[in-house]
């Protein structure tokens, strides 16, 4: 079963993945979010503070990052815990397949974790003949349809009951019904077979204490708890910038965390795994490896506009306001992460020439960081990775093609000098005998083609105040 759309897929391929039931599934479970957020939110009143806080730590900790990553290695091997380092998502996947072939793995169960998405782990266990199964419902439910997550915390939220049924009555070979409750009842008895089985478990982790070298597992299910006790070998995948201070830093994430996901005060199940379990009768792997990924991470902390998406808790806040993502879904973003978060991460990861068209994939509304619990300033980087598609830097040559490069420096010398604007204005109503087919403007040149070829323009006629000026009486007429 592997993840169809990764890696990351342009705008031009992404309407073959999408179905189309997306915009009113995700439409009403982004809605419920919402609401839900906004009335645990509502009975705090110190929330902003808290923001500002988690913020302050999340910027503390980028500046230290070294630091604190050389105390979670100590902490973490002092309790007994193996450290890897993972420059690359191949290197990540190397390494736990060679755990893996260490301990004649078969069977791995996998709790819910974008780092795994991230470094396409499943796909590289199933070419090295391992069954990689994941636990958490919607993420089982992906696998089985074959594609990749569609929002950061339920990853299957455009499906609708009626074809989870159907996937469920055409993979488990039974007659599924469209009943949440009887399809969660299905996945728990068919996944606790797996979890009794598997040699491996693996996890992602929303954080990783530094203090203590403590990995913290956040779900709504318990299916981290059943990874990470069941098999006795553990290995978690997480992303260097997971890593906070200490314990007080935790007590305000975990705050910030569960009321802008999903609207709870506090998420079902808090799991701490600081390295194996010591005494026999203890919960807890027998052995236990932690992978710390880069995988562009250092890169990205070089940008110091566009470092500030490592904040991110991924809460997925940020995409159930924004009414881009509300309606185009998850799989337009065309990688592991979507919504305002995915649109300043994979251009940043992957590289701006590869995903160049996702910080104009938005409206800069700003409804993203004024719901963000770490204060992400969304907009601000998406202007900032504009800036970078169109005129390169340090990190990627410019991607734009030079006609259009050339086309906006003469538009912005026109709309930064007015009299150059004015006699622009004046000028291009000469050009419509040359292009007027009917009451529109067809086939003009390159790079006025790419639009025209896809749409006609309306002639220019007059001057814009001119026009304005015409609209408004007619509307003033209409309406008296
Ligand atoms: S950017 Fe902010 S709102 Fe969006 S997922 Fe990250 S922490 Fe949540």
């Amino acid at each position: 079963m592997s993840h169809d759309i990764h890696p990351y897929i342009g705008f031009e391929e992404y309407s073959e993945h999408v179905p189309q039931s997306i915009p009113l599934a995700v439409q009403q479970a982004t809605t419920r979010f919402v609401g839900g957020r906004a009335a645990r939110v509502a009975e705090l009143p110190q929330w902003e503070q808290l923001r500002q806080i988690g913020s302050d730590i999340r910027q503390h900790t980028l500046e230290n990052m070294d630091v604190h990553l050389t105390r979670l290695e100590e902490k973490v091997e002092q309790a007994g815990g193996h450290v890897h380092w993972a420059k690359t998502a191949e290197e990540a996947c190397r390494i736990v397949l060679q755990i893996a072939k260490d301990h004649n793995v078969r069977t791995a169960v996998k709790s819910k974790s974008m780092a795994t998405e991230e470094i396409e782990l499943n796909g590289a266990l199933e070419a090295a003949g391992i069954r990689a199964i994941e636990t958490d419902l919607g993420e089982y439910i992906i696998q089985l349809a074959g594609t990749g997550p569609s929002h950061i915390i339920v990853p299957a939220v455009h499906l609708t009951k009626e074809e989870i049924a159907a996937l469920f009555s055409q993979h488990l070979g039974i007659d599924a019904p469209a009943d949440p409750i009887e399809l969660a009842r299905i996945a728990r008895e068919t996944l606790r077979a797996e979890f009794l089985n598997a040699e491996m478990g693996i996890s992602g982790g929303n954080f990783l204490i530094a203090e203590t070298g403590t990995l913290v597992i956040v779900t709504n299910e318990g299916n981290g708890r059943m990874c990470s006790t069941m098999p006795d070998l553990h290995v978690a995948v997480v992303g260097i910038d997971k890593v906070i201070p200490d314990w007080e830093s935790l007590t305000v994430f975990l705050k910030l965390l569960a009321r802008s996901a999903t609207g709870q005060k506090l998420s079902t199940y808090t799991q701490f795994i600081t390295g194996p379990r010591r005494a026999e009768g203890e919960f807890g792997p027998k052995e236990f490896h932690l992978v710390l990924l880069d995988n562009g991470r250092s890169n990205i902390l070089r940008d110091p506009v566009g470092r500030d998406v490592l904040k991110c808790i991924r809460c997925g806040a940020c995409a159930n306001v924004c009414p881009v993502y509300k309606n185009v879904g998850g799989f337009a973003y065309g990688s592991f992460i979507s919504g305002p978060i995915g649109a300043i991460l994979s251009p940043q990861m992957l590289g701006t020439p590869t995903a160049r068209e996702l910080p104009y994939a938005s409206t800069l509304c700003g409804a993203c960081a004024d719901v963000c619990p770490v204060k992400i300033p969304i907009p601000t980087i998406l202007r900032h990775l504009r800036r970078r598609v169109a005129q390169g830097d340090e990190f990627a040559a410019s991607t734009m093609p030079i006609p259009i490069r050339v086309t906006a420096m003469f538009a912005s010398i026109a709309l930064a000098w007015n009299w150059v604007y004015r006699l622009g204005a004046r000028l291009l109503p000469i050009i419509n005998p040359f292009f007027r087919k009917n009451d529109w403007l067809s086939g003009l040149p390159y790079p006025l083609n790419r639009w025209t070829k896809v749409r006609p323009l309306p002639p220019f006629t007059a001057t814009f105040r001119k026009w304005w000026n015409v609209r408004s009486a007619k509307w003033k007429d209409s309406t008296r």
